[in-house]
């Protein structure tokens, strides 16, 4: 049979023959029932293709796409988290560094402090801009 690609009544009857498979029961104790969010019918989660009568919506993609942007959200917020403790240590270190430098004209020990402090609170706080910057990408990373 000649194809092409520009065809549209071929590529109706190629759906037609595809989807006009006997429909299989939904097993009601199915852990992975869903509801096709395009005709509302019951169909299985890991289905390409929804199946009830000729409802093509593409199942798996979606649920696939829902459970991945879930999964994105869930990793923000724990980002955002880490992202606020780091913000804490890099104060403290900051605070500390601070309270090193005066302690240090008191005793050479302070200045010790004052240099530790002051680099763990660089440290923090680039730990912090990294996680920040993965925070952002959260938002415009395509799907796969
Ligand atoms: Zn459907």
């Amino acid at each position: 049979m000649d194809f092409k690609i520009d065809n549209v009544e071929q590529f109706n009857n190629i759906n037609e023959a595809h989807f006009h498979q006997p429909e299989k029961a939904i097993d009601k104790n199915s852990p992975h029932i869903v509801i096709c969010p395009q005709c509302g019918g019951e169909s299985y989660r890991f289905n390409e293709y929804c199946y009830n009568g000729k409802c093509t919506f593409g199942i798996k993609q979606y649920f696939d796409y829902q459970e991945w942007q879930e999964k994105e959200q869930r990793r923000k917020a724990l980002l955002q988290k880490k992202s606020q403790r780091l913000v804490i240590f890099t104060l403290m270190g900051f605070v500390t560094c601070l309270l090193g430098l005066y302690l240090g004209s008191l005793h050479p020990v302070g200045y010790f402090v004052f240099f530790v402090a002051g680099y763990l609170a660089l440290v923090f706080n680039k730990a912090g801009q990294h996680v920040e910057k993965e925070i952002k990408e959260i938002g415009t990373e395509e799907y796969k």
